[in-house]
């Protein structure tokens, strides 16, 4: 039998921390869910104390999820630990995650501690988390910079207060493989306990080699690796689950390990946290990329015809890659539908299916072939996003070549309706200035594209864009046969979200 390496993933709490990546608490429970269907290990849900929202998401979680453990993060302050096992007491299987920093760096012009300081608030609370929940991980944060007998001195005083799982953050993704590899390994064999409990660790991606780090510190004794679905996360982002699941799997002959993630349902993960976060999958990201499986030259394609092993290492289909196929279409019924949704993982009220069947409808009416993209982009834009503020009542556009882009808006605003004109050096500039005037935002669009959800030109256009305002910044997406349309949802659902995010505080 192979070892287990224990995933982690941390896409509802690392991955948030990506700028513009901030997700609501129905978005978070239905990522969750997907999670769990991954198979993931250990779900880590939110940061408790850092918002209102996030202590709901995680609340709604734990009460929901019940096959992987659930984690809420604290810094070692009392008040934290007792939010966050405040929210995460209703899992089944409770986790609560508790950091600080070791590193000199950190400690001298972050905390302002003492390493002695440090060592007692990392002690006081692994003990205190240890008296409301059995299962307690430790992270010394910035530990790749952290003098190694200090760390060892923390690690050994967390095991000994009663920690189950030791982690290891790259916080700044500054290490690189074989460092990281012997440091890990020194940690194994020097500090007291450490075989008692999970040794895990926490990449991150500056330098790209979050990947290669996990896998070197996996062949060194971690098993546990703290993973986000399409590597999303802080600044550069978090190790990549999808890859470093599909590296343990494809090179077994090397890495004599296993995970429980059913890696089936990794694309259909990774298009869900994209559609939510708004964070667009590059085309040649690794495993869940449009590129990741598409053989372009001629010898290629010839090699793969007469023998996939020829250029694949492993199959499109083992990640649930499959070729689009039509599932529903203008005739479908009701009953079509809500088997369709709740095959894609959704469980809907009776309402919410009503809501979404009626968009189907509307879609269906203008495109003859629907497939589980535009129904993944309908649930999600309909029932999970739930406009607060701002909601587009009606859109009218006149623009062509011989006359000036004008846009008429109607929109409801705190339930009450307001209008107005404008325009623009084209449709969607005459849509997006009328629509900052009518409700009076200051936002700065930074970007803008298209993209089309699936093939063909009858297909819904996806719109993305990134406002900023006073350093916050967001990511809109909107969906729809019409690009204008599309455009203005994504505006508008980026102006929701700009009023959704607070300043909340961030974790390592
Ligand atoms: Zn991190």
């Amino acid at each position: 039998m192979s070892e287990l390496v224990k995933i982690f993933d941390t896409t509802l709490r690392d991955g948030e921390q990506s700028p513009g990546a901030t997700m609501n608490v129905a978005e978070k429970v239905r990522v969750a869910e997907q999670l769990e269907k991954l198979n993931v290990d250990i779900i880590e849900a939110g940061f408790p104390i850092s918002s209102e929202g996030d202590f709901e998401a995680v609340k709604e979680i734990a009460k929901k999820i019940r096959r992987s453990q659930v984690a809420a993060l604290a810094r070692t302050d009392r008040l934290d630990i007792e939010r966050a096992w405040e929210a995460v007491k209703f899992a089944k299987s409770p986790r609560i995650h508790t950091f600080i920093a070791t590193s000199d760096i950190h400690l001298k012009y972050k905390l302002r501690m003492t390493r002695k300081e440090v060592l007692n608030a990392a002690v006081k609370a692994v003990r205190y988390a240890k008296t409301l929940c059995e299962n307690v991980e430790f992270s010394a944060e910035d530990a790749t910079r952290s003098d190694v007998d200090f760390l060892i001195t923390v690690i050994e005083a967390a095991v000994r207060a009663g920690a189950t799982t030791i982690n290891i953050p790259d916080t700044v993704g500054y290490a690189i493989p074989s460092e990281f590899g012997s440091f890990i390994r020194t940690i194994q064999q020097k500090a007291q306990g450490i075989e008692k409990v999970t040794l895990s660790i926490h990449c991150h991606n500056d330098l790209g080699l979050a990947v290669a780090n996990s896998v070197a510190a996996i062949q060194n004794g971690a098993r546990q690796v703290e993973c986000t679905i399409n590597g999303i996360g802080e600044r550069a982002g978090n190790t990549s689950l999808e890859e470093v699941v599909m590296a343990i799997r494809t090179r077994n002959d090397l890495l004599r390990f296993h995970t429980h993630v059913i890696p089936k349902h990794l694309f259909a993960t990774s298009r869900l946290v994209s559609k939510i976060t708004g964070m667009v999958v590059q085309p040649n990201k690794a495993i869940v990329g449009a590129n990741a499986f598409a053989h372009e030259s001629g010898i290629h394609q010839d090699g793969i015809l007469k023998e996939k092993l020829t250029y694949e290492i492993m199959t499109p289909e083992s990640v649930g890659i499959h070729k689009t196929s039509i599932v529903l279409g203008k005739l479908s019924g009701r009953h079509a539908f809500r088997e369709r949704v709740r095959e894609l993982g959704y469980r809907l009220s009776e309402e919410d299916l009503e809501l979404a069947f009626n968009r189907f409808k509307k879609l269906a009416d203008k495109k003859r072939e629907i497939y589980d993209e535009d129904i993944e982009s309908i649930v999600v834009e309909e029932i999970l996003r739930m406009p607060k503020r701002f909601k587009l009542v009606y859109l009218n556009v006149v623009a062509g070549n011989v006359t000036v882009p004008t846009a008429t808006v109607q929109m409801e605003v705190d339930g009450g309706l307001i209008q107005g004109a404008g325009f623009g050096d084209g449709p969607v500039d005459a849509t997006f200035k009328t629509i900052k005037k009518i409700t009076r935002t200051k936002s700065k669009l930074l970007q803008f594209a298209i993209n089309a959800i699936t093939s063909g030109t009858e297909a819904q256009g996806e719109v993305t864009v990134r406002l900023e305002e006073k350093g916050q910044i967001v990511i809109g997406q909107g969906a729809d046969t019409d690009v204008i349309v599309a455009s203005a949802k994504a505006y508008i659902n980026a102006l929701n979200k700009m009023e959704f995010k607070k300043q909340k505080l961030t974790g390592m």
